[in-house]
This record gives structure tokens, C-alpha cells and sequence, in this order.
């Protein structure tokens, strides 16, 4: 389910339960609010709720109970019904702030970065977990194939890093959405083409989009 007012994007989805539970009833979901802050927002928000100053989040139970009151109200103004049943319910809140990176090289020598720790792309992909499990997947590939370790890593990494830096760019033309940082004119195009609900739609769901990027 999405709900995009402007600046802001709401995506709720159902996931498996404890222990990998799909059934009916076990699962849980996933509502995610998306919204504009900016560095000072962030830092107050990180002061938790014994007045302890945090540096990028707040551990869950901590978060103040003002903020969490704050965002339950906003929420009732904005949302529409269906949204408030699910949001209604959710006892514990809590907030991180997005960011995104790229890896040049994702192999150093020896080691060799994986998922999140290769490249990371704003949340709107919904792509995390394919792309560490496929990581995962390239990497013990290329050790199969390769005698030599070095060879398999500078194997994985020439496979893998573009397609985690196709990601992550990718992840930055859905995030113009939210209208934070426009630099380009390409980017405030992209951003004002988003606004219509039907075009985020078709660059969201898009399986093929790396092909795009080819
Ligand atoms: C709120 C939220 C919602 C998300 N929703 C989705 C979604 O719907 N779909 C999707 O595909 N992706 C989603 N993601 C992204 C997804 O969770 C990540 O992309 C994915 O988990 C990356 O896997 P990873 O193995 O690289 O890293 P992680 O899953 O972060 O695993 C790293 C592990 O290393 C451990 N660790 C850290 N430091 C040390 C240390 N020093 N010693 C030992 N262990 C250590 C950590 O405890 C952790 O278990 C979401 C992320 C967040 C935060």
C-alpha cells in the first residue's frame, strides 16, 4: 500500500512472523512514513526520553514520549482510515534517518564487502535483502570458479559494485520525490514527474530497471 502526499511517502507492506510464520494471523507489517527532517531536527530527535543526547538514533524504547505523541497526532491529520487501523496498533514506534553510499571497490585485499556494507541505497528500492543475498551468491560463485582468491574477489567485485552503484542511483531518482537537495535539472524534473502517483508507480515497480542503467 502506498499513500504519497507531497514530500512524503508511506509504504506498508506484510512480512513473515517470528520463525518465518506466513500464516494468516502470524505475519506482521511493515508501515513505513517517510518524511523531510534536516540535521538540527535530527539531532532533537536523538535526545532520548532521560535527556541522554544520541548521535543518529534512538533505541526504541528510549525515544521520547512527546515525539512519539507528536507523530500519532500529525498522523491522525494526514492519513487516511485505513492507514490510522494499522498505525493505531503499532505500540512501538521508532525513527532512523536515511542515507545512502557507495563503495568504490568492494574489495580490499582480503576482504571483501558485502549487502549494506557494499553500497546502500535509500529504502524506497525495497531491494536490500536481494542485493546482499545475491552479493552473497556472486561471492561464493566466484571462489567456486577460481582457484586463485584474488582472482575470485576481483571477479565478485567487478560484477557486483556497478550493480550495487545502479542501485543506490537508482534509489536516488525515486528518493527526488521528497524534494530534498534538487541539484540537477534532471533531478527537479524527476521530482516534479513523481509527484504524480502513477509515475512513481511505474519507476517503483519497475523488476528490469538495472537494464536502464546498461
Ligand atoms: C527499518 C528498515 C526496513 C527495511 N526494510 C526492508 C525491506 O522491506 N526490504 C528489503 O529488501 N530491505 C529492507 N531493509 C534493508 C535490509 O534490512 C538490509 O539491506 C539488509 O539487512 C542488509 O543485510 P546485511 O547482511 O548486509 O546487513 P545486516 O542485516 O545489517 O547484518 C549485519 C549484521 O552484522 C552484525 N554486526 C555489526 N557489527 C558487528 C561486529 N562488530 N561483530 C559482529 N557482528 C556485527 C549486526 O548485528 C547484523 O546482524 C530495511 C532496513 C531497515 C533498517
Amino acid at each position: 500500500m502506498f499513500f504519497l502526499p507531497e514530500r512524503q511517502e508511506i509504504i506498508c507492506y506484510p512480512i513473515a512472523g517470528f520463525d518465518n510464520d506466513l500464516r494468516p494471523g502470524h505475519r506482521r507489517f511493515n508501515f513505513i512514513w517517510y518524511r523531510v527532517g534536516d540535521a538540527q531536527a535530527l539531532k532533537e530527535m536523538c535526545v532520548d526520553e532521560n535527556g541522554h543526547q544520541h548521535e543518529h538514533s534512538v533505541p526504541p524504547p528510549l525515544i521520547r514520549k512527546d515525539l512519539i505523541a507528536q507523530m500519532r497526532a500529525e498522523a491522525e491529520e494526514e492519513m487516511p482510515p485505513a492507514l490510522l487501523d494499522a498505525l493505531r496498533v503499532i505500540e512501538q514506534p521508532f525513527f532512523t534517518p536515511i542515507y545512502d553510499f557507495i563503495a568504490p571497490a568492494i574489495v580490499h585485499g582480503r576482504v571483501a564487502l558485502l549487502g549494506d556494507a557494499a553500497s546502500n541505497a535509500r529504502p524506497h528500492m525495497g531491494f536490500g535483502v536481494s542485493k546482499a543475498g545475491d552479493d552473497a551468491r556472486a561471492l561464493a560463485a566466484a571462489l567456486r570458479d577460481h582457484d586463485d582468491i584474488d582472482k575470485a574477489l576481483a571477479e565478485f567485485n567487478r560484477i557486483r559494485q556497478p550493480i550495487g552503484e545502479k542501485i543506490v542511483l537508482h534509489s536516488r531518482k525515486l528518493g527526488t520525490h521528497m524534494g530534498v537537495d534538487l541539484k540537477t535539472k534532471e533531478d527537479r524534473d524527476m521530482h516534479l514527474l513523481l509527484q504524480d502517483y502513477r509515475a512513481m508507480m511505474d519507476w517503483i515497480a519497475v523488476p528490469d530497471f538495472l537494464k536502464a542503467y546498461e
